[in-house]
């Protein structure tokens, strides 16, 4: 897998890891030719795949909100699939309520409550919610 696509994909499953969220099984696969898109597939436990790109020209902090994004589809879904409560990751603020959203904030990639424009840490520090 390029380079561009695994250093922004690491900082995302740092986080599922570390919220107990569902885990993808990543696979190399190229399925764009658009130039500088570089692409991955992730794949859940029953075999169904998504797709996951980043462009590889972005900065960093970019390319992690974009494939934090299009993890975060992913999660949702398989959470739906195995019958656990689809919000991932869950607001540090709000817990029991709605998910955080990615962004990019003073240049780096965060988690934040789209309610009250909070922001969390970094992509790639999040922890599960204390309850
Ligand atoms: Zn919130």
């Amino acid at each position: 897998m390029d380079s561009k696509l695994s250093e922004a994909l690491a900082a995302v499953l740092d986080d599922l890891r570390n919220s107990g969220g569902p885990i993808p099984d990543v696979r190399d696969a190229q399925w764009s030719n658009f130039p500088g898109q570089v692409t991955a597939m992730l794949y859940t436990a029953d075999g169904s795949g998504q797709g996951v790109s980043a462009m590889a020209a972005e900065p960093l902090p970019q390319r992690i909100a974009s494939v934090a994004d299009q993890v975060q589809e992913w999660a949702v879904e398989e959470l739906c699939r195995v019958r656990r409560p689809a919000t991932w990751p869950e607001c540090t603020w709000h817990p029991d309520s709605h998910p955080l959203a990615a962004d990019v904030r003073d240049g780096r990639a965060v988690w934040t409550c789209p309610r009250s424009g909070h922001a969390s840490d970094r992509i790639g520090s999040l922890r599960a919610p204390a309850r």
